[in-house]
């Protein structure tokens, strides 16, 4: 923590204490304040000499990254042993996305027992745990490709868009939305390119002077943790001189993989406040969107980061996913939301798992969803408990998990509608099969049903009479 430098004058803390009301809490109320800060990377025998300064240089995290399974087996092989690493072999040559893990990353992971860790879970998969993938399901579920004006711009609703800066990120996730572009070729998804290269970006830039009714960029892709300084600081400039942008996002998942780059390297994070900096003088918002998970991705490495942007005026707020066997349970969630809150990273959404393929092991029901949101709305700050969204397959966009006309725990389908994208078409998510009741599940069994579940879905919602967007 920083010096406390202000003191109580004694008046206060000489008073008797007033009778309580409320019990004494127990530990589990501070359990979110309770941050990793012992040398946990010293763990992995690669790193049992590694010494906290080597550990914070961002470059060692880079250099010692996981890509392949090989050099994963080099890195934990002798923690995990071979059944695990076979898996991880197999799961790896079936899956849409590469692997990328840090340092920091494998370092949480308990390799003791590798399959109930919620990071290893979200980043290695393994093909024992393979579910088949839903029979409505499609690659690129959210219509991105669609709504793309030029290559790197998603312009959806109507005055905000997605900037995709490059297709790289810090880390792979298994579950990631843009796994029809981010992170190169596997061997079961040919990607689409964004071409990161400047001369797509002045059409992005062109695009975006013209269409006045747009205030509000985020810069995605892939991730701007792997933006270069004068890149970063270059899109945050023309951005900050186009008159009626009002507010930028940096999104990236780097301080969930890598919270030790604020911390020390000072042209990027000195990039990132300067334009934090320069918007203020125009009254306009710089911030940074991140990405966290669980509550272990948060140590004391991530507040000293945090504190270094806060310090600086950087906003930052963090957006989940809910996963099964991750985040899928209230106590979960719920220390997650008030240890991000006790870093100055505020909740702002937490995502009903997109339907992307490979990873139906990882999702879950819409029913689940609003069970979790009806516990954790009111253990803290209203500002800090994050909205759960639904991004709707077709290209709806984010609407509210309980905003749906209708919604069946039996078969699994849910019907949104989103007034803001397109007044006259529906959209449909399911519910993972394998976590319906009996009489569902056996209605996905037979084909012929399918069809039938979705008219009767639709009829039941009173939308019969619009387009179906899936
Ligand atoms: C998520 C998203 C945005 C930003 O939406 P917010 O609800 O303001 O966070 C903008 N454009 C697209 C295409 C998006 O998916
Ligand atoms: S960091 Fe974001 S964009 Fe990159 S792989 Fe993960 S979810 Fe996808």
């Amino acid at each position: 923590m920083p010096e406390q430098r202000l003191t109580l004058p004694d008046r206060i803390t000489e008073l008797e204490t007033p009778d309580p009301l409320k019990p004494d809490p127990d530990a589990d109320m501070f359990a979110h304040r309770d941050l990793r800060s012992d040398a946990f990377w010293q763990h992995i025998p690669r790193f049992a000499n590694t010494s906290e300064s080597e550990f914070l240089d961002s470059k060692f995290q880079n250099k010692n990254s996981a890509k392949t399974a090989e050099q994963l087996e080099r890195l934990v092989g002798e923690l995990t042993g071979d059944a695990f690493m076979k898996d991880v072999k197999e799961g790896l040559r079936q899956a849409p996305m590469l692997l990328r893990l840090s340092p920091y990353l494998l370092s949480l992971i308990d390799w003791e027992n590798p399959y109930d860790d919620p990071i290893r879970r979200q980043f290695i998969p393994v093909a024992s745990k393979r579910l088949p993938d839903h029979p409505m399901l499609q690659l690129d579920s959210l219509h991105e490709q669609k709504d793309s004006p030029t290559s790197s711009l998603v312009h959806r609703y109507p005055d905000k868009v997605l900037f995709l800066a490059l297709d790289v990120c810090p880390v792979y996730c298994r579950f990631c939305t843009r796994s029809y572009a981010i992170g190169g070729d596997t061997e079961s998804v040919d990607k689409v390119s964004y071409k990161p290269k400047s001369s797509n970006w002045d059409e992005a830039f062109a695009y975006l002077l013209s269409r006045r009714e747009v205030e509000d960029v985020v810069v995605s892709g892939g991730d701007a943790y792997f933006l270069p300084p004068n890149r970063l600081r270059e899109i945050g400039e023309i951005l900050l001189a186009i008159p009626h942008i009002r507010r930028i996002r940096f999104a990236t998942k780097g301080p969930a993989v890598m919270p030790m780059r604020i911390l020390t390297d000072d042209e990027w994070t000195g990039t990132l406040l300067d334009l934090a900096e320069q918007g203020r003088q125009f009254d306009k918002e710089v911030c940074l969107h991140t990405h966290f998970n669980h509550p272990a991705e948060i140590t004391d490495i991530t507040r000293r980061a945090m504190s270094r942007l806060f310090q600086g005026g950087l906003k930052v707020r963090n957006q989940s996913v809910l996963i099964r066997g991750v985040n899928d349970d209230a106590d979960t969630m719920n220390l997650l939301t008030k240890r991000l809150s006790w870093v100055n990273l505020q909740p702002y959404y937490v995502y009903q798992h997109d339907m992307v393929k490979g990873v139906e092991d990882l999702r879950t029901t819409v029913g689940q969803t609003l069970e979790i949101e009806r516990n954790v709305r009111g253990f803290t700050a209203g500002f800090n408990t994050p909205t759960f969204v639904n991004d709707v397959p077709g290209g709806g966009g984010k609407r509210d998990v309980h905003s749906f006309d209708y919604y069946d725990e039996t078969t699994g389908i849910s019907v949104y509608r989103s007034p803001s994208v397109d007044e006259d078409r529906v959209h449909l998510y399911f519910d993972p099969i394998p976590l319906l009741p009996d009489e569902g599940q056996a209605r996905w069994a037979d084909r012929r049903e399918h069809s039938r579940m979705i008219d009767e879905t639709l009829a039941a919602a009173g939308c019969e009479a619009l387009e179906l967007a899936n």
